[in-house]
């Protein structure tokens, strides 16, 4: 696509705008040196459904201290392994999910290591991983993001779909409708750091209940009819380190 066509689109040109102005107000995110396993990642976010990120967390490295490898899952009883994710809760269907998952990878992949899965493209790689059990667009695009470090992923969970359904950029209805809407219009290379500021600033302004609107830096191009400029708290602190803990950065 050539720049003009790029800055003629409002998507994306809007998206760009929104990076910007995240960037300036939370800082641009750094990735961690090592890059999660792509395995770890995709058991992790199953263990991250219907919790916070602290328990998946140490549901997480529960299950690891039982379980080094964890291809060794798909030929466990799932009842084994309840006791070591209970922290996060629903662990009778959670179990049943990770067992699947994994016999899905040893059979339907072989190889499930990061260049293995780097050879295959993105677009490919989203769809043969979306067809395991458990896994939908936005798992599949973590992997891609975190996992493989590839910085043109985008996964959209359900801050970033609100978000971005607030300001205008999209109108619809599921996080995996926005997600089809914007994957190919995000900044070159602009994912990692999009997805990031977009969950930090659901955590800290635009959150799904009473945003702050207020101090909202996107106030003036946000189209949501409920936007509200009124000051009614004290301002957020910018260093809140709880609203930055991600478990799929911390496996
Ligand atoms: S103005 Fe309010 S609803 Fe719109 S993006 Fe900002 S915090 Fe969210």
């Amino acid at each position: 696509m050539s720049s003009r066509q790029s800055l003629n689109n409002p998507v994306r040109s809007r998206l760009q705008i929104i990076s910007s102005r995240l960037r300036n107000f939370l800082g641009e995110p750094q990735r961690k040196r090592k890059l999660p396993d792509p395995l770890e990642l995709l058991i992790a976010t199953v263990l991250s459904q219907n919790t916070n990120d602290l328990n998946s967390h140490k549901a997480f490295t529960n299950l690891k201290k039982g379980y080094p490898d964890f291809t060794i899952l798909a030929h466990v009883n799932p009842r084994r392994i309840e006791p070591l994710i209970k922290v996060g809760g629903i662990a009778n269907k959670k179990s049943k999910t990770i067992v699947r998952l994994v016999k899905g990878v040893v059979s339907g992949f072989g190889k499930f290591d990061r260049s293995s899965l780097r050879k295959i493209k993105r677009v490919e790689l989203i769809e043969r991983l979306c067809s395991l059990h458990g896994v939908g667009f936005k798992t599949a695009a973590c992997v891609s993001l975190f996992a493989l470090g590839d910085d043109d992923a985008f996964p959209v969970d359900t801050h970033v779909h609100r978000i971005l359904n607030r300001l205008g950029v999209v109108s619809e209805k599921t996080p995996d409708k926005t997600y089809l809407a914007v994957r190919d219009k995000i900044p070159p290379s602009g994912g990692y750091e999009l997805h990031i500021n977009l969950i930090r600033y659901g955590r800290r302004i635009c959150t799904a209940l009473k945003p702050k609107c207020y101090e909202c830096v996107l106030f003036d191009i946000c189209r949501w009819k409920d936007k509200d400029g009124q000051v009614r708290e004290k301002p957020v602190q910018k260093g809140d380190r709880n609203a930055d803990f991600m478990i799929l950065e911390s496996i």
